[in-house]
């Protein structure tokens, strides 16, 4: 300010380099667990899908949703999570490094802080991290074609993942005799080997294995009742408040229903 004299360092502010992100663009950022395969054998996390520990993700990627302005959805399967600010956000003047760095340490120490909530007596064993990259989308085609593009990685690893542990766990196979079996195969093979050797309809596995996370702002109609007093006496009434809220949803968002079904998310 003009009141503070500025000392002669001032001047290697002018290294910081612009990183805003350019206007009208959908801006995503996306974490990523830091060596999560270690850090899921560390903490037993049940193979092939740990509901506690996908629970705890979508916990934290509430608490970022909640705390931080502008995030419009957010998409997580696995150690990932993506958040999707709106187009027209001037947080932080649309600084990118602002941006990933509020995100990813929201992200993390609602991780630590949640943590007793998902796994009980199952102590942290050490500090996680998580990395944060930005990508831009100009079009609500592309953001739709990346949140597609993460979904169907969800769906990908999750057919391999479900029958790789069934031939392990199930079936008696060493993890090297599993991996030999699933080269090459399609996923057609894959439903088959369910569905003949574990009698598994892979359809009808969980929707949050299959499908991931999608978290939303809903509005969501509260009724409650209120005593008042009119003219000394007292009344019962039906106050209704809508308020907003982050609802969590394990459906298809590679169709157009989600997007039919919820037109505000997209500008
Ligand atoms: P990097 O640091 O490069 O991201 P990584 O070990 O985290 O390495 P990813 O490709 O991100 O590798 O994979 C995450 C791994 O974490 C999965 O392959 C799986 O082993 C484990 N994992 C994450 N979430 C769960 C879960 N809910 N249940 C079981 N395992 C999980
Ligand atoms: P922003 O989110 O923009 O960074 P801020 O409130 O964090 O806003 P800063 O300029 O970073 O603003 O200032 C940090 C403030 O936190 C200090 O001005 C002081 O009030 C408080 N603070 C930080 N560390 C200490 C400390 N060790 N003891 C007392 N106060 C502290
Ligand atoms: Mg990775
Ligand atoms: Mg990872
Ligand atoms: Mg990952
Ligand atoms: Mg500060």
């Amino acid at each position: 300010s003009s009141v503070m004299a500025k000392s002669k360092y001032e001047y290697v502010r002018n290294f910081e380099t612009d990183d805003t992100c350019l206007r009208n663009c959908y801006i995503v950022v996306r974490l990523d667990g830091r060596n999560f395969h270690k850090f899921a054998e560390q903490h037993n996390f049940a193979k092939p899908n740990d509901d506690r520990a996908l629970g705890l993700m979508t916990r934290s990627a509430r608490s970022v949703m909640e705390e931080l302005e502008d995030i419009i959805i957010a998409y997580g399967q696995s150690d990932e999570f993506s958040f999707i600010f709106k187009r027209s956000s001037n947080w932080f003047k649309r600084r990118a490094s602002k941006l990933m760095t509020h995100v990813a340490s929201q992200f993390s120490s609602s991780y630590v802080f949640y943590w007793r909530e998902y796994f009980g007596e199952q102590p942290l064993l050490h500090p996680p991290g998580f990395d944060g990259r930005v990508v831009l989308y100009p079009s609500n085609r592309n953001l739709r074609d990346y949140l597609s593009w993460r979904q169907a990685d969800c769906h990908i690893n999750n057919l391999y993942n479900t029958v790789f542990w069934s031939l392990v766990l199930k079936g008696g196979l060493s993890t090297i005799q599993a991996e030999d079996k699933l080269k090459g195969t399609l996923a057609a093979d894959k439903n088959e080997i369910l569905f003949s050797e574990f009698n598994i309809n892979y359809n009808k596995e969980p929707l949050i294995h299959r499908k991931g996370t999608s978290l939303i702002w809903e509005k969501i109609d509260e009724t409650t009742t209120k005593q008042i007093k009119v003219l000394n006496e007292e009344k019962e009434v039906t106050v209704t408040k809508s308020r907003k809220r982050v609802t969590a949803h394990h459906c298809d968002i590679i169709g157009d229903q989600f997007w039919k079904e919820h037109p505000e998310i997209l500008e």
